[in-house]
């Protein structure tokens, strides 16, 4: 599943050729999550202003024509298993390719073969060109969002405001992304891991120093999968292994049984939330 890093890799690998290219056509394929929300040939003529990320979700503003058009752009979002690229050639979109965006820098697609991913218009305010959707299912989609990891603001005392008075497992209150966007549940086991505490500790009963070593392991842990996506991000575009790339480099995720690298324990794994959790139960405590 395309997690934060993924979708910022994606972001980097499409945002110099998209930058100021003119839509020249639109073409949907098989209905996604949820309806575009505006008539295609609206979108014809326009230039994408810019791709932004927040989450997940792709943003791209689109100018405003001339303001005939109403302002606004699309939100994007690559669902379980979808990922966006450029097609090479002239060969018509796949059976798996249910967007495309045609324009003077090439054709831009969405493969998506489950179909959770979605396109949606989003109309914003009339204030510059990286203004983000203000109204509508886009605005509401962005509007629940936890605060970013990488943003200077995201620290140990944040993380502890937003998870006081929560009683589920802290693995449980990072999965919801209402707190900070992005730690999914790779990334959730690996944080946790790196910060030493136990999946199972009530996230409001975390204490100041050890909110600290989780921010400081949330940051660190993207950080890295960032940068192990960005060495296979030819790899990704056609094959999605992007996570492939990072499990090199983990610690507790997937490996059950398997020594931990740290204390020469054994890695267990348990549910929660009908999800996989890995742990060391040497190095991680409540
Ligand atoms: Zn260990």
């Amino acid at each position: 599943m395309p997690e934060l890093p993924e979708v910022e890799v994606t972001r980097l690998s499409v945002v110099e050729r998209l930058r100021g290219a003119r839509i020249a056509s639109v073409t949907l394929g098989k209905p996604l999550r949820w309806p575009l929300g505006c008539k295609p040939e609206t979108l014809i003529g326009r230039r994408v202003a810019d791709v932004l990320r927040r989450g997940k979700y792709l943003w791209m503003p689109l100018d405003d024509a001339g303001s005939i058009a109403p302002a606004g752009g699309l939100l994007l979002h690559l669902g379980m298993s979808g990922s966006l690229g450029f097609a090479e050639g002239d060969a018509a979109p796949g059976p798996w390719q249910h967007f495309e965006l045609a324009t003077d820098r090439g054709r831009l697609r969405l493969t998506d073969p489950r179909r959770f991913g979605a396109v949606v218009w989003g109309d914003r305010a009339a204030d510059g060109p990286g203004s983000w959707p203000s109204t509508g299912r886009a605005a509401a989609l962005l509007a629940t969002l936890g605060i970013e990891p990488f943003d200077p603001a995201f620290d140990g005392a944040w993380l502890r405001a937003r998870l006081r008075g929560r009683r589920v497992p802290i693995k449980q209150a990072l999965l919801a992304g209402d707190a900070v966007v992005g730690v999914g549940n790779i990334y959730a086991s690996e944080a946790l891991f790196e910060a030493g505490i136990d999946p199972r500790a009530e996230a409001g009963r975390i204490g100041p120093l050890r909110c600290e070593r989780l921010a400081a392991a949330i940051r660190a842990v993207l950080g890295r999968a960032l940068r192990a996506g960005g060495t296979t991000l030819r790899d990704f575009r056609d094959a999605h292994g992007m996570n492939g790339a990072f499990q090199h480099e983990a610690q507790v995720y997937d490996r059950e049984g398997q020594r931990c690298r740290r204390c020469g324990g054994v890695v267990r794994r348990l549910l929660q939330g009908q999800r996989s959790t890995y742990f060391c139960p040497g190095c991680q405590f409540r």
